[in-house]
């Protein structure tokens, strides 16, 4: 649907869970956040009540994420049946990969239609130091696998100066021996991200550059979001870039978030929205729920502005785990 800034918005993202088995440094504290209570997290009924009335408003991709969107339990089956929404084209997943090597057939049997695993190293040492989990292998076995099945994947690498400089190029590798895109995601002062810098995309250009020669701007449309992609004629993949801080895209923006607990978020870095979950739990009518989503969307904010903002009251306190990315 059009928004009244004139956006198609398509695109929902929804969080199944603020639950994680990881513990990334730039998203979580070490001892986890404080967990919403699990009857607050809607069921898979009441989310599949949202994406059907909000395909009718021309949502047409969802992602599912997190927390750790694995480790809710029967994610499959929740992903088969949103896939078997009339309207909805594509479906897709974010996750750490950490569960992904024994789920990896399922997902692919139920249709999903690609797969972004978040991967910041290449090194088992500093997956460790990055996530507090010890989890490198299962990650690196699951895109494997992922590969086998002919899923499409995503590599998607927050470069951060304290923790993965050395990695990028490493890490692009994974582009030049398949058709894979690692895009390189910018650091966002959200939650724990705000202790530390990121690397612009300036810099990680010019390191692969040196080591892999020169990237052409891809000009075709590739993949549903502000990623910009480049291209090697030695990769089998692009490189991509995701910068919402220096090549802020809000004019473009055209999705919106479902938390896990309910709360249609209208852009990532407000805290305006609507809640879903009480009129999903009071019998409101698909009809009534459908004009809720319709109104808030209409509604959804300009853009934001992370670093210089004097609407203060309305910005996003929460954390990464908790919002979805
Ligand atoms: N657990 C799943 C995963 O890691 O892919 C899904 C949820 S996670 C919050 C989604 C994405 O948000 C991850 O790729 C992660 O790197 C990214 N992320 C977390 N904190 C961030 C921050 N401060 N700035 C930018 N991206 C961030
Ligand atoms: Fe978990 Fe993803 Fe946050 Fe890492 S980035 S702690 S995997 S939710």
């Amino acid at each position: 649907m059009i928004d009244k800034l004139n956006r198609n918005i398509e695109y929902l993202r929804i969080s199944v869970t603020d639950r994680c088995n990881l513990r990334c440094v730039y998203c979580m504290p070490e001892e986890g956040v404080e967990n919403i209570p699990h009857d607050e997290i809607l069921s898979y009924d009441e989310i599949l009540r949202v994406c059907k009335c909000a395909s009718k408003l021309g949502i047409k991709k969802i992602k599912i994420t997190g927390g750790e969107p694995l480790v809710r339990k029967d994610i499959v089956s929740l992903i088969r049946d949103i896939k078997n929404i009339r309207g909805i084209e594509q479906v897709t997943l974010t996750t750490n990969g950490v569960l992904l090597y024994d789920m990896a057939k399922d997902l692919y049997e139920a249709g999903i239609d690609a797969i972004n695993v978040s991967l910041d190293t290449l090194s088992r040492k500093k997956f460790l130091k990055i996530t507090r989990r010890d989890d490198f292998e299962k990650v690196s076995m699951a895109i494997d696998k992922l590969v086998d099945l002919g899923v499409r994947v995503k590599i998607n690498c927050l470069a951060i100066k304290e923790y993965n400089f050395d990695e990028i190029v490493k890490i692009a590798q994974y582009s030049k021996d398949n058709n894979i895109d690692v895009r390189f995601i910018e650091l966002m002062p959200i939650g724990y991200g705000k202790i530390y810098t990121g690397i612009s995309n300036e810099v990680i250009l010019g390191l692969l550059e040196e080591k892999y020669g020169q990237f052409e701007k891809v000009k075709e449309k590739r993949g549903n979001g502000p990623a910009v992609y480049y291209a090697n004629e030695n990769f089998k993949g692009c490189i991509g870039f995701i910068s919402a801080i220096s090549h802020e895209f809000c004019e473009t923006c055209n999705r919106v978030r479902l938390t896990s607990n309910g709360f249609l978020k209208l852009c990532l870095h407000y805290n305006k929205g609507i809640d879903l979950k009480e009129p999903l739990r009071s019998n409101i009518s698909d009809e009534d729920l459908t004009n809720m989503i319709h109104d808030a969307i209409k509604n959804k904010p300009l853009g934001h502005n992370f670093y210089h903002d004097s609407d203060m009251n309305n910005i996003e306190s929460k954390n990464m785990v908790q919002i979805g990315g």
